[in-house]
């Protein structure tokens, strides 16, 4: 089974990457470096969680070390939605190039496709508690996003939480000069996004999964929510084949030819997350766990609901 998916530019996208969201500054640094130590080469980082700084020292310090090399590396980051405006995308990209120590991403994704008021907050809000949008939408930013390819700053660039609507708006955008190389969304059995993978597959964009475990870290969490670590279906599919049920988590990506980004600070789980290419999910498992899709969501962004662009008010 390859370790890499090939992506439009012809670049190969490590399949299994290290998540970095809610990786506290203070535990961030050990958790890339430990990663990369066992074998890890991809690292999804993004400017709004506000730990780059760390990743990046991480990151050079494993090159000094000679562990590994630039090249060896797939690092990918994120335009977070109050920064859509002009020169505010390239400035952005800068700042996350300069946090991360890096002199060009392989990726640089559109965060979320509603652009937000630019200014000191992630979530701007006006006086009434409303969360305001920007003039510009995600179509002015990727203008701005192409010109960081052509400059040589990002091989590549991308998109998330898009849905299959607004990536059609953006490849018929007139005049695109780059399409999106991969689609980062919510993805695991309780929402396995059939429809819009079969889309995005269908239009060259390679599909990258987040919160594949189900985010149980999420600060919104409640103890009513589903879990999918403790699924006694799942759990029991893991013990037939003596993998943990984070690794059957995982790898129900990796069959499905989808990259996958599952976040841990703590050493021993980034290494069996990663312990996922020995082994192999029969047909009629793959069938069995997409049957557990609920269209459950860890990751809502409720706040911008009422906004245009918000992107999961549709099917898919
Ligand atoms: P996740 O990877 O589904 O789950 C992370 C949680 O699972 C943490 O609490 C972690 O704990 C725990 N965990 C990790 N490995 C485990 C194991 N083997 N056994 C038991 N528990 C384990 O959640 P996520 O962070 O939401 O998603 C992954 C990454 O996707 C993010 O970090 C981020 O890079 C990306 N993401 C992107 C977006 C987007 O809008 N584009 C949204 C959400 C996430 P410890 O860390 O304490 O070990």
């Amino acid at each position: 089974m390859a370790t890499f998916v090939e992506l439009r530019n012809k670049a190969k996208m490590p399949i299994v990457g290290l998540g970095t969201w809610k990786s506290p500054p203070g535990k961030v640094k050990e958790a890339v470096k430990v990663a990369i130590d066992v074998g890890y080469r991809h690292i999804d980082c993004a400017y709004v969680y506000a730990n780059e700084h760390e990743v990046g020292e991480a990151i050079q310090e494993k090159i000094q070390e000679k562990v590994v090399k630039r090249e060896d590396l797939f690092i990918v980051s994120k335009l977070w939605a109050t920064f859509f405006e002009g020169a505010l995308v390239k400035e952005a990209c800068k700042k996350t190039l300069k946090d991360l120590k890096l002199d060009y991403l392989d990726i640089y994704l559109i965060h979320f496709p509603q652009g937000l008021q630019h200014g000191k907050d992630f979530l701007p809000k006006d006086d009434k508690g409303n969360v305001i949008p920007s003039k510009a939408t995600f179509l002015d930013a990727w203008e701005v996003m192409e010109e960081l390819v052509d400059e040589g700053l990002v091989k590549a660039i991308g998109i998330s939480n898009f849905n299959h609507f607004q990536i059609e708006r953006l490849l018929n955008k007139p005049g695109l000069k780059h399409k999106p190389v991969t689609n980062q969304i919510e993805c695991h059995p309780y929402l396995t996004q059939e429809k819009l993978i079969q889309y995005c597959h269908s239009k060259g964009i390679v599909i990258t999964a987040y919160s594949p475990l189900g985010s149980p870290d999420r600060p919104w969490a409640t103890p009513e929510d589903p879990s999918l670590l403790d699924d006694p279906k799942i759990k029991a599919i893991a013990a037939k084949h003596k993998k943990t049920t984070a690794q059957v988590l995982i790898r129900f990506h990796i069959q499905r030819n989808v990259v996958v980004i599952p976040k841990s600070v703590t050493p021993q789980r980034i290494a069996e997350n990663f312990q996922v290419f020995d082994f192999k999910l029969s047909d009629e498992e793959m069938a069995t766990i997409l049957s557990f899709n609920r269209n459950w969501r860890a990751c809502l962004l409720k706040e911008v609901s009422h906004l245009e662009d918000y992107p999961f008010n549709t099917e898919y």
